[in-house]
């Protein structure tokens, strides 16, 4: 096992830096440092600029527009745009959907999706949650029943982000009741301006609009456009999820809020915040930051392939872990700036609203409040410490 960046990997990471800085718009990574949800008109000249470069789509294989990168240089690449307050962009579709197109989508599917997906020119959302179908997805009972050409589509979906903003859909949907759960589901794509498609907004915690509910109503969807063979959604769903081992680990965030933590209890001190307070927010600060070194360890580890059958448990941990460390870091910087965070719907173009509150402030509770949801999606704390559990010790 070898945990040290090679001298090739620190050449990347430095080609990396050089670009971002050349190419990352100045006001997109202001926003993004603030704390915001990117709309997709805000992001989508920096995914045509990574396009420009073959840079869009990290993890998809070369031959499909990836970018030909081992596991190391994805993770710096991740790291660096972390650093550099660079959004995720379509996240849907160049991490979920993509993937699985480029492993179970027929060519004609591949043909029509992936070149505009890396293009940023159409977004996916992830119709995978139910209102009764959340941890335990076997049970979703949205329906796909096949006429003809086309597969005529009811259920319900929950939670589904950015479906608001997508273009299409991938479906997780029942086609064959008869045989056990997991055994009857399809992945469906589902054009979410067809006929039937009802997209209603949910308020959450962090005062935005981000997830969705869909109610779908008799869609009718060609059924060229299911993904794979019939009722084979299981085994794509399980290859969508496990897909990236290490995104959850957060990293690139994480080092994004420790680097600027000491600058910010640097200027509440000039501010008037008393010593003793600022050694308290330092101790806080050092023992984060050795948190995640060690888990940046972890994650190394799991890159490296060293985990064998325990991979999934490891990667379970470290979206728990990623998850914590996010919250007690944006706890810490809510700590730091006070009763200056107080107003929870900052303006989103990154103005703080308390007169005379650093920049710093704005987004603040925002972000906050948002990253207790890491703690649920991508599957839930409890259903990773199971995962852990039956992986480790049953
Ligand atoms: C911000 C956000 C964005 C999301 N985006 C999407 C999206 O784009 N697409 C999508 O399909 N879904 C999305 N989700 C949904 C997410 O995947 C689910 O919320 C998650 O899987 C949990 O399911 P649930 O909400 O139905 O809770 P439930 O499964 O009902 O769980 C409720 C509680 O019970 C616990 N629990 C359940 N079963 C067990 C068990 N067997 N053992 C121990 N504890 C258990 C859970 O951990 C949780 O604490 C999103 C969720 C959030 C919060």
């Amino acid at each position: 096992m070898k945990l040290a960046f090679s001298a090739e990997d620190e050449a990347f990471r430095a080609e990396v830096r050089s670009f971002l800085a050349a190419e990352l718009p100045p006001g997109l990574a202001r926003r993004e440092a603030a704390g915001f949800h990117n709309k997709r008109d805000t992001v989508h000249p920096w995914q045509q600029r990574l396009y420009a470069r073959g840079w869009a789509a990290p993890n998809w294989p070369a031959e499909f527009g990836g970018a030909g990168w081992s596991p190391i240089q994805r993770y710096i690449f991740e790291l660096e745009c972390g650093l550099a307050n660079a959004p995720e962009y379509s996240l849907i579709a160049m991490s979920m959907a993509g993937p699985v197109l480029c492993r179970f989508g027929s060519p004609e599917l591949q043909h029509e999706f992936l070149e505009p997906m890396l293009k940023g020119d159409c977004w996916f959302c992830q119709g995978f949650s139910e209102p009764q179908a959340g941890s335990d997805l076997a049970s979703l009972r949205t329906r796909a029943v096949r006429d003809g050409d086309e597969y005529v589509i009811t259920g319900q979906k929950i939670w589904t982000t950015d479906a608001h903003m997508a273009d299409y859909m991938i479906c997780l949907a029942r086609t064959d009741a008869e045989v056990k759960p997991q055994a009857g589901l399809s992945m469906i794509i589902m054009p979410m301006d067809a006929p039937g498609v009802t997209v209603r907004p949910i308020d959450t915690i962090d005062g935005d609009a981000h997830v969705n509910e869909v109610f779908i109503e008799d869609v009718r969807v060609p059924v060229h456009y299911l993904i794979g063979e019939p009722n084979s959604g299981w085994t794509q769903a399980k290859y969508l999820l496990g897909h990236e081992r290490t995104h959850n680990a957060y990293l690139g965030m994480l080092r994004r809020y420790l680097a600027r933590i000491p600058a910010l209890i640097d200027d509440e001190l000039c501010r008037g915040l008393p010593a003793a307070e600022a050694g308290e927010y330092r101790r806080r600060h050092a023992r984060l930051a050795i948190d995640v070194d060690a888990l940046e360890w972890s994650v190394l580890r799991v890159l490296a392939g060293e985990e064998g059958p325990a991979l999934g448990a490891a990667a379970s941990a470290i979206s728990i872990r990623g998850a914590a460390y996010l919250l007690r870091a944006t706890d810490l910087e809510m700590a730091i700036l006070g009763p200056q965070v107080v107003p929870r719907f900052a303006p989103d173009d990154g103005t703080p609203l308390v007169a005379g509150a650093p920049p710093a402030a704005a987004g603040r509770t925002t972000q906050y409040l948002y990253w207790w949801a890491a703690t649920i999606f991508g599957g839930s704390d409890e259903i990773q410490r199971n995962i852990i559990w039956s992986t480790l010790f049953r």
